[in-house]
Parts: C-alpha cells; sequence; structure tokens
C-alpha cells in the first residue's frame, strides 16, 4: 500500500523550475540553486557543487550570479559523461582555474564571467553568452562554439521585434565577443577558431553600417572578393568568375584573329561556335594574367574590356597571394 512519504517531515513546495525537485521555502518558488535571489557568495558553494555532480545531480539552470568558484573541479559521476552545466547564470563568477573539461554550457550566461586560467577542452559553449568573459590563459582546444552566437541568436528569434538600437546594440556586443574570443584564439595559437571568429566579427560589424552605405557596400565586395582575407578560395572562384564573364563578352563583341574575327555567328555550325568560344576563352585568360601574347587582338569595346579584366587580374593576383600566404604560414 502506497504511503505518503514523509509527510510530517516536510510539507514545503517544490521548486518551479521544471526537473527539479528540490523543496524550497513557502515565500519562495524555487529552490536554493534555482533562486536567484539566493546569497551564493559563501565559500562552500564550490564544495556543494561537486558533490551534486558527483552524486550524478544535472546543475541545469542553476543561478550562480557572483559566485565564488575558484578552482572549481566538476568531475561527473559517470566518466567521461559531460557535466550538465546548460542555462547556468554564472554573471559575474570567479571560475579562475576551474576544471570545466567537456562541460556542458550550452545557452549558460557566462556575462563578464572570470574564466582566467580555467580548462575548458571540448566544453560546449553553443548559443552561451559570453560578452565581457575573461579567457586568458585557460585553455580551449575542441570547444564547440556553436554556429550562431547567443547575441545573433536573439536576433534571429526576433524577441527584439523592430527596435533598431537594440538590434544595433545586440551586433555591437556580438562583434566584441568574436572579438575578444578571436584575440584568445589567436594567443592559444588556434589559428582556424581565430580566423572563423575573425570573419564573424567582420560581418557583425558590417551589419552596423547603414543599409546602402559606401562602407557597407565596400564591407562587402571585401568579402565576396576575399572573405577579409581568411578565405583564399573565393579570390580564385571570383577569378573564374570574371574570366568566364569576360570571355563571353569577347565572344559577342567579337576578336580579331590576322585579318579574320572571333565572335558568335547565327549561320555557322555548333562546333565553330564552339571552337570560337574556347578562342574567346584562351583570350581572356591570356588578359587576366597579363601574358598578353599578341596573337588574339581586341576589337572595338573589346579593348575597354580587355584593358579592365587586365588591370582587375593583376590586382586579384596579387590579392591570392597575400591571403594565401597569410592563411598558410601562421
Ligand atoms: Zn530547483
Amino acid at each position: 500500500m502506497a504511503t505518503e512519504p514523509a509527510l510530517s517531515q516536510d510539507q514545503r513546495p517544490t521548486c518551479s523550475y521544471s526537473g527539479c525537485r528540490d523543496t524550497c521555502d513557502h515565500e519562495q518558488n524555487f529552490c536554493f540553486w534555482h533562486n536567484p535571489h539566493a546569497d551564493k557568495s559563501g565559500d562552500d558553494i564550490a564544495g556543494r557543487l561537486e558533490e551534486l555532480v558527483r552524486d550524478g545531480r544535472s546543475l541545469e539552470g542553476f543561478q550562480l550570479a557572483r559566485a565564488n568558484l575558484k578552482g572549481l573541479r566538476l568531475v561527473p559521476k559517470i566518466m567521461d559523461a559531460r557535466v550538465d552545466l546548460s542555462k547556468v547564470n554564472l554573471y559575474r563568477a570567479d571560475l579562475r582555474g576551474a576544471h570545466l573539461y567537456k562541460a556542458n554550457l550550452r545557452q549558460a550566461s557566462l556575462l563578464k564571467a572570470d574564466l582566467t586560467g580555467a580548462n575548458l577542452n571540448f566544453a560546449d559553449l553553443s548559443f552561451a553568452n559570453l560578452l565581457g568573459v575573461k579567457l586568458d590563459d585557460s585553455r580551449m582546444e575542441h570547444v564547440q562554439w556553436g554556429k550562431i552566437l547567443f547575441q545573433e541568436q536573439e536576433l534571429k528569434q526576433g524577441f527584439i521585434g523592430h527596435n533598431p538600437s537594440r538590434q544595433l546594440e545586440l551586433y555591437g556586443e556580438a562583434e566584441e565577443v568574436c572579438r575578444s574570443v578571436r584575440r584568445s584564439c589567436e594567443a592559444h595559437g588556434l589559428f582556424d577558431e581565430a580566423g572563423y571568429f575573425f570573419h564573424k566579427e567582420m560581418t557583425l560589424r558590417r551589419k552596423q553600417y547603414p543599409l546602402g552605405s559606401w562602407q557597407r557596400w565596400m564591407s562587402k565586395l571585401v568579402d565576396v572578393l576575399c572573405g577579409y582575407g581568411e578565405r583564399p578560395f573565393r579570390v580564385f572562384i571570383f577569378s573564374s568568375g570574371l574570366v568566364l564573364m569576360c570571355a563571353m563578352f569577347y565572344f559577342m563583341v567579337g576578336l580579331g584573329s590576322g585579318g579574320e574575327i572571333i565572335r558568335f555567328e547565327f549561320q555557322v555550325p555548333w562546333y565553330t561556335n564552339v571552337s570560337n568560344f574556347l578562342d574567346a576563352l584562351y583570350f581572356s585568360v591570356v588578359t587576366f594574367t597579363t601574358l598578353g601574347y599578341g596573337d588574339l587582338i581586341p576589337l572595338g569595346p573589346s579593348r575597354t574590356m580587355a584593358a579592365m579584366e587586365a588591370f582587375i587580374g593583376n590586382f586579384t593576383l596579387a590579392l591570392f597571394v597575400v591571403v594565401f600566404v597569410k592563411k598558410m604560414t601562421r
């Protein structure tokens, strides 16, 4: 027969946080851990958390703002499992030297948290708020940063509605996060991650320029051309596109070859047109690379196009070398 469990011992209500079965005081809605107003400044907080984790409890949604968690060592009950710290509020928490290896910090708020010297290897920081977080000397190999930042997610979900000034603020915050994470990655020799965050940083800065302003256009152009110096392959794609486009132009307008005119004609068989297009493509490549053999010559408007192609070609080849060397030598 079912008995009323611990009726006389504890009639206090349970915590309102979804999934939490802790009891709380009558006037409170949340248990000690989920109550944002409960004082967590005590020296024993880190020890108590370590004990909970050893017992296999999830720390999801814990309110740990300003907590003293220096040297926190969370060792999960099951070896190699992730310690669940998702949605934890660690605003201004002192996590210096904390062992957060493989921790699940998804959607956690690390706003202005001090993670100096902390071990974040293999941690999951997707959608975590990283604004103002200190990452000096912390270990960050194989961290999951997530596809978009917390601020970007907020912008995407449209919770802020039509509020241009708040939008601008969020873009600014996201840019700041990218800059600080990028710098930490550079300092740790994590250049792939640093490159990723640099590209994001520049894209977020672009979005703060007014629509249609020349800064925004120039920034977009640099992005398309070389991904802010992080995507050598884009230079290659751009070059190929330009060469092909110019080849089409020469093919339609015409090139001279020893008195003959090479161009698209309606009356000739298709294979002659194919051959003529290949000649135009050859001329385009020769012009782009400023080789200039002189076996084919531009006629009429093709001359202006050829001059422009040669100019852009020179510039693009130099750009490719710069971007390629920058990417490969660090
Ligand atoms: Zn609770």
